[in-house]
């Protein structure tokens, strides 16, 4: 019988994904002369801002700052309108990049990777996908994003009701019309925080499901001053530098000082300062917010006043108000969140301790109280960091399963390699700085990064990289030993993958910084790629 299957392409490298991550490694892996492709299960280019087009979806990193900076031509031709852009922009942005560097033609869209199979003899990853194709590459690099499986909750009779659900991560490309329907929307973290006032505003009436409130700065969004601009792209390459002198991997005009160093007046004022700067600027404030529990209380305490006097209502105030650590969970940045709750048409239903009973065809119950609605939103969040590299059949040498590795939490070197997993690496994958700082900074880091070890292969002529598992062994331990050092370890956020039901508790991303991370990761580069077994 002939084998009717498409026949094998036979490249350098497949790249799953085509984010910001996906992209920019396609774009680095022909520079230095590789043949790859990359594959993408939506219709276009773009991750998160491709999917995510709720309305209010905007980046809480400022724009100049949360851009690529390989390219001085780009950083310099590309003009930011707001200060946090829309998605929309940032999706132009992501398509001017993808013209820009010639990209298209070596994207297959409408594509979802299904498996990923090493062949130890060959030293290669085959792959296939859902439309039958099949790869044959030395390298398999799994771009596929930490916040890109939408989750959706398991609540009794989802199915069953009768109007449109949407969730935030998977939006309708032509929008939503929210005008004269009753709008139901669960949760209340990034996302919703962004979609609620603005399906508020349109909406005849709105209520959201609450289960945690969360801790929200004021974003203060604008557009942005033209000399502003001018000056920071002047100086780009020094803001850069700093930039990736800080935790977060973006300038945040950190204060180095702690808090317990500071007189009572001293951190008022700097708190205010703070409030006043916006966004997450927030987190550079004190240098022991994240370890120390009394600074933390005193700066919670603080957000915590700013909520009850934003908010008219004192019980609905009170409800709204975090009891949590902060920036346990990750922290918001809104424009009008807590106000639109003085809205007429704005109801908060808190369901922490009662839950969602069951969605009916008219709407759902919480408790024997009936809501009824014309829409439901989703914005329940992501299967973070490990949900879409569960999804693909990933077998590393021996036939051994990825997901089967890490069912007692996701094991890496780095963040980058998993031990058994030849030639496979994961941008921005579990183990890596990734959420906790400015995004594209770090994935820019990881794909160069990349791009050397391939490029160092190619020159010592080695056909396979694996990480050794003491190596692994070790980075998980300090990976697990600086998250239980701070106070983000404690509380049910997506960071532990307890917001998905089932899922092991473990701290998956690294929280010790940008900088010392790279300055690790360098010293494995200079020391010959040590804690890698090289073939
Ligand atoms: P993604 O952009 O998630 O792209 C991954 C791509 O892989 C997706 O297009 C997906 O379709 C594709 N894919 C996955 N599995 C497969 C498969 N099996 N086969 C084929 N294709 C597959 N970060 C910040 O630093 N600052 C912010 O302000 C910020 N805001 C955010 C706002 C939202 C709403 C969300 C959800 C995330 C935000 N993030 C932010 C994090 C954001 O995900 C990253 O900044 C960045 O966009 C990630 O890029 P990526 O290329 O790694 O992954
Ligand atoms: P999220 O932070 O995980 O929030 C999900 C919300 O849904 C939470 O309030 C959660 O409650 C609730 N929820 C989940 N399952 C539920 C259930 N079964 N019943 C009731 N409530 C339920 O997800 P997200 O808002 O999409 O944000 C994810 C991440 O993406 C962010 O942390 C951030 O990193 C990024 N993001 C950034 C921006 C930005 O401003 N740039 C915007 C959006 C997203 P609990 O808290 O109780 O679990």
């Amino acid at each position: 019988m002939s084998d009717q299957r498409t026949p094998t392409q036979t490249l350098d490298a497949v790249v799953v994904g085509a984010g910001f991550a996906g992209l920019y490694m396609l774009h680095r892996l022909r520079q230095l002369g590789f043949s790859a492709r990359v594959i993408e299960a939506g219709s276009g280019a773009g991750g998160t801002w491709f999917w995510n087009r709720y309305p209010g979806a905007r980046v809480d990193i400022e724009s100049m700052q949360y851009s690529y900076q390989f390219s001085e031509e780009l950083q310099q031709e590309w003009q930011w309108s707001e200060r946090y852009a829309p998605q929309a922009e940032l999706l132009a942005y992501i398509n001017h990049v993808v013209e820009r560097f010639d990209l298209a033609r070596d994207i297959q869209f409408n594509t979802r990777v299904v498996s990923a199979v090493f062949d130890q003899a060959g030293s290669r990853w085959q792959v296939t996908t859902d439309g039958d194709d099949r790869f044959s590459a030395r390298f398999c690099i799994m771009a596929t994003g930490c916040l890109s499986a939408a989750n959706k909750p398991d609540i009794k009779g989802i199915d069953s009701f009768k109007g449109p659900t949407y969730h935030t991560g998977e939006w309708p490309h032509d929008g939503v019309d929210f005008t004269g329907k009753r709008v139901g929307i669960i949760g209340t973290g990034s996302s919703a925080i962004q979609a609620i006032p603005e399906i508020a505003r349109q909406a005849a009436h709105l209520t959201v499901f609450q289960r945690t409130p969360t801790f929200s700065v004021p974003a203060r969004n604008a557009p942005l001053d033209p000399e502003y601009v001018a000056n920071v792209k002047q100086n780009y390459a020094a803001l850069r530098k700093t930039a990736k002198q800080q935790f977060v991997a973006f300038d945040t005009k950190a204060n180095e000082r702690a808090a317990t160093d500071m007189s009572a007046e001293e951190i008022k004022v700097e708190l205010e300062r703070r409030w006043a700067m916006g966004g997450l600027n927030f987190y550079g404030g004190f240098a022991d917010l994240l370890v120390n529990q009394h600074t933390n209380d005193m700066v919670a305490d603080f957000v915590r006043e700013k909520i009850a006097q934003k908010v008219k209502n004192p019980a609905t105030a009170a409800l709204l108000t975090p009891k949590v650590i902060f920036a346990c969970k990750r922290l918001c940045a809104d424009t009008d969140y807590f106000e639109t709750y003085n809205r007429d048409n704005v109801l908060l239903v808190d369901i922490s301790t009662t839950p969602i009973a069951e969605i009916a065809s008219e709407g759902l119950t919480v408790a024997d109280k009936a809501y009824a609605f014309d829409a439901l939103v989703f914005a329940t969040g992501f299967d973070a960091m490990t949900g879409s590299l569960n999804k693909i059949d990933i077998r590393g040498s021996g036939g051994n399963t990825l997901k089967e590795k890490w069912s007692a939490g996701p094991r890496t070197y780095l963040g980058l390699c998993s031990a058994g997993f030849p030639n496979l690496f994961t941008i921005s994958g579990p183990g890596s700085p990734s959420v906790f700082t400015n995004m594209v900074t770090s994935i820019e880091q990881h794909v160069e990064y990349i791009g050397d070890i391939i490029a160092y292969m190619g020159k010592h002529k080695l056909s396979a990289i694996d990480a050794t598992k003491e190596a692994e062994d070790a980075w998980v331990d300090h990976v697990n030993e600086v998250a239980g050092g701070t106070l983000v370890n404690s509380c049910s956020s997506w960071y532990l993958g307890a917001n998905i039901p089932g899922k092991q508790r473990v701290f998956m991303p690294y929280i010790g910084g940008f900088p010392p991370y790279v300055e690790k990761c360098n010293e494995v580069a200079k020391n010959g790629y040590e804690g890698f077994a090289l073939k």
